[in-house]
């Protein structure tokens, strides 16, 4: 259960909702209506329907064909319900991507765990056999920092799974199962709990087998290992080491099995290789779309996550006029002061127009204007929502706008192997990517799920310690892509390249980070 702002329990009616506030039909500013069919059932005056889900739009429904129908529905209600909580989207997935996916499906559910293909493949693999007769290749991705982390880094490896014909397997501990649904019809991605690959020990890594690389020539598949490990979590040194350069991937194709551990979005790299980059130019003709069709894709919240978001969005969030979501992280506590960042929250919300100035004088405001912001705010801390909704409380807003802050929860801190507490996460990221607008903390990759999902171009608040004098305290983010934060330091050639950017006509640094890159749209070359 959550705990609201005011630390009163907020009820949970144990039926979820009941009546869903259509964003696709309603008018919205700046927003296109999408087709639907009015009048089979008409919104009352509040904008609100009772939808009986069976007849909502099964094209909608499936996210124009990105999503494959015939799963249980009530095994995985947001499946088939979150739709209704987005406006319409802009992004369509390409035919070709729907394609790729639906052979994936195929892939996965021949060479997946519980099947005939798998238990030969993966006895020949333990046997450090590299015959890959059935031809069935795994990916295994292992999970390393925090949740944002998680999940931006099961996108990217998902790619390069369909990229590459593996099978995606995820080594889940007990902390993030329950989070997500099954994503894949009629199989599973977890990794079977009597695998020996929950080690990689035994495995041969990424690093040694570079390094024998470099002294043989005309390496023979026999040469090859049958699993390697690669570590690519990206610190300041560059651990990617050529990940990104043809002749790697060359070499790593006839490897059956891979264990991924990464923390990052790596798809720019990915998007380096000669053969995937034409590939992934096919199924994502506009660039910035990438996480947005794959989380959408992959990221199902579980009936207990969807729970959690669905009675918060209905009770808080669902009648305003505007939500804007706002997520405050906070790296630098220890050289950042509260009132910096309040002074960073509010100079970027103010400025930009996101949230109203106070009336300077202590009067009530007249104003005709009773247009409803709600701010839900995700921070690990109790008191920038608390300041925010007080500070609206206590005054009004010049222009007459009512604002409601609301704030699922305040963890006080990260905290690892705790299932509630990355359900919270998941919540609130998720609930993030329901807004309007976003506003979000610099290098976060909790804001990136968020932006990501919501195909969201964010406000980015600087961090405050990097701020000069008289630089904006936020600006707006270049797409809704993820940031990979560690760009490769080399060339294919090994030669020292510090503007990759500059290479590659659809990414750009980030501006969060100058050493990341970032997918943009072909407008925002412009
Ligand atoms: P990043 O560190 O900002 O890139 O984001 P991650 O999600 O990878 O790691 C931060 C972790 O700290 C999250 O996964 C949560 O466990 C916790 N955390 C940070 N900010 C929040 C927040 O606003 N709300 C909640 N519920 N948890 C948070």
């Amino acid at each position: 259960m959550f705990v609201s702002k005011d630390h009163s329990s907020i009820y949970f009616p144990p039926n979820g909702f009941n009546h869903i506030k259509v964003l696709q039909g309603q008018p919205q500013k700046g927003n296109t209506t999408h087709e639907r069919d009015d009048n089979i059932i008409a919104p009352n005056e509040k904008g609100y329907i009772n939808v009986p889900l069976s007849i909502s739009n099964e094209k909608d429904k499936l996210l124009d064909g990105l999503l494959v129908s015939g799963f249980d529905e009530a095994s995985c209600i947001s499946r088939l319900q979150s739709h209704l909580y987005r406006k319409a989207s802009p992004h369509k997935p390409s035919r070709y991507l729907i394609s790729k996916l639906r052979n994936y499906e195929e892939l996965h559910r021949r060479c997946g765990p519980n099947t005939i293909a798998y238990n030969k493949s993966m006895t020949n693999i333990e046997n450090s056999k590299n015959n890959n007769v059935d031809g069935c290749k795994y990916i295994v991705w292992s999970p390393t920092n925090g949740l944002g982390n998680r999940i931006i880094s099961m996108a990217a490896t998902f790619l390069y799974a369909i990229l590459t014909d593996r099978v995606l397997l995820v080594r889940f501990g007990k902390d993030i199962s329950g989070l997500f649904c099954e994503p894949f019809l009629n199989s599973t991605w977890m990794l079977p709990n009597n695998s020996p690959f929950w080690k990689q020990e035994h495995i041969e890594t990424y690093d040694s087998f570079l390094e024998k690389g470099r002294s043989k020539t005309n390496k023979t598949k026999e040469d090859l290992p049958s699993a390697l490990f690669l570590y690519h979590q990206y610190t300041k040194e560059d651990t990617e080491k050529f990940f990104h350069c043809d002749y790697t991937q060359d070499l790593l194709r006839d490897i059956p099995l891979l264990i991924l551990q990464t923390d990052q979005y790596f798809v720019p790299s990915l998007s380096m290789i000669t053969s995937f980059n034409f590939e992934i130019n096919k199924m994502f003709p506009q660039k910035d779309t990438v996480f947005y069709h794959l989380g959408h894709y992959l990221f199902h919240p579980s009936n207990q996550a969807w729970g959690l978001i669905s009675r918060f969005y209905q009770t808080y969030l669902a009648k305003a006029d505007e939500r804007i979501g706002l997520q405050i992280r906070v790296f630098d506590p220890q050289i950042t002061s509260q009132q910096e960042i309040m002074d960073l929250i509010l100079s970027c919300t103010i400025e930009n127009k996101i949230l109203p100035k106070l009336e300077t004088q202590n009067s009530v405001s007249y104003s005709e204007n009773h247009t409803l912001k709600a701010v839900l705010v995700a921070s690990l801390y109790p008191d920038y929502g608390e300041s925010l909704r007080a500070m609206y409380l206590n005054k009004a807003s010049v222009n007459g706008e009512l604002i409601g802050v609301f704030q699922p929860s305040h963890e006080q801190q990260q905290k690892f192997h705790d299932n509630m507490h990355d359900m919270k996460a998941w919540t609130e990221m998720y609930l993030l990517s329901l807004s309007d607008v976003l506003v979000t903390s610099s290098f976060s990759t909790f804001g990136y799920v968020a932006q990501g999902l919501g195909g969201l171009k964010p406000w980015l608040l600087v961090r405050p310690h990097m701020r000069k004098p008289n630089s904006t305290s936020c600006e707006q983010d270049l797409s809704s892509e993820p940031c990979f934060h560690f760009g490769p330091k080399h060339e294919c050639n090994g030669k020292p390249q510090n503007h990759f950017a500059s290479s590659f006509p659809h990414f750009l640094e980030c501006k969060d980070i100058n050493r990341g890159l970032k997918l943009v749209s072909d407008s925002a070359l412009l």
